[in-house]
């Protein structure tokens, strides 16, 4: 699947892997001014690099490593000359090629590697100016852009959903609060979130995710204080692992989550 749809001065592009026609695990890149904001899963390369092509498109921003986000940019490097710039964190990850769990290579193939320009405090061009906030946690090299005259924070992976329930065995959930705080504290209005799309009310659905993941700390700190294990907070609290947790060998987890909860 390869949809673009074009919301004012935005226009987001939904991709999606398809395993036996159907698409799997959607993800969106943003076109803006210039700009793309992140590029997609490495099997969508193709149709994203003619979609560029002849458009506004100059320049690719990455908001971190993971391969749904910067699949498209090798080709559009190679194919259109394009620049591509990622998180200081990212450049070298990207340079040497990243090595990815079986169960993802088989949802998305790899990326191929690619030379990256590390990305400055701010990013500026005909009609904008991003600040680039470092907003680690989901990824260590994860970055969110802040638009602080219209308020829109570009958010990669940081948000997703409100109520995650889920977590990677890699991930700093006391990262990813504190991002979380701190992407908060500049009061953005417009949310634009590479899973969940556009969404307005940004600060309340951020503060609210917040919430959440406190929420559950303290009913599972409470159960861990009266000596219960944590397979059993993870099953009371979150219910019983799901396909999610099988396919991917227990690298995405309800358990993940919970240890990480104790954890912070
Ligand atoms: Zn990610």
């Amino acid at each position: 699947m390869f949809r673009p749809t074009p919301q004012g001065p935005l226009t987001r592009i939904r991709m999606a892997s398809t395993f036996l026609g159907r698409p799997v695990y959607e993800v969106s890149a943003y076109a803006f001014a210039d700009l793309l904001i992140d590029s997609g899963p490495p099997q969508r390369a193709a149709q994203l690099v003619e979609w560029c092509r002849g458009g506004p498109v100059r320049r690719v921003v990455l908001t971190h490593h993971h391969e749904d986000h910067v699949g498209g940019a090798t080709a559009l490097q190679e194919e259109l000359g394009l620049p591509i710039l990622a998180p200081v964190g990212a450049v070298p990850i990207l340079a040497e090629g990243l090595r990815i769990p079986l169960y993802r290579r088989a949802v998305w193939r790899s990326p191929r590697r690619f030379r990256a320009e590390p990305l400055g405090p701010v990013l500026e061009g005909e009609g904008y100016r991003l600040r680039v906030i470092p907003t680690p946690g989901h990824a260590f090299s994860h970055i969110c852009l802040f638009d602080e005259e219209r308020r829109w924070l570009f958010s990669g992976d940081l948000y997703v959903h409100e109520r995650v329930r889920y977590l990677r065995r890699i991930e700093s959930l006391r990262d990813h609060i504190d991002s979380l705080r701190k992407v908060l504290a500049l009061e953005p209005e417009l949310l634009i979130c590479d899973h969940a799309g556009i969404l307005e009310n940004a600060a309340g659905r951020l503060a609210r995710k917040i919430g959440w993941w406190e929420d559950l700390g303290g009913k599972a700190r409470e159960l861990r204080d009266q000596g219960i294990s944590m397979d059993e907070i993870t099953k009371r609290l979150l219910g019983r692992e799901g396909l999610l947790a099988w396919l991917s060998l227990g690298d995405f987890s309800h358990r993940n989550l919970i240890r990480e909860l104790l954890r912070s």
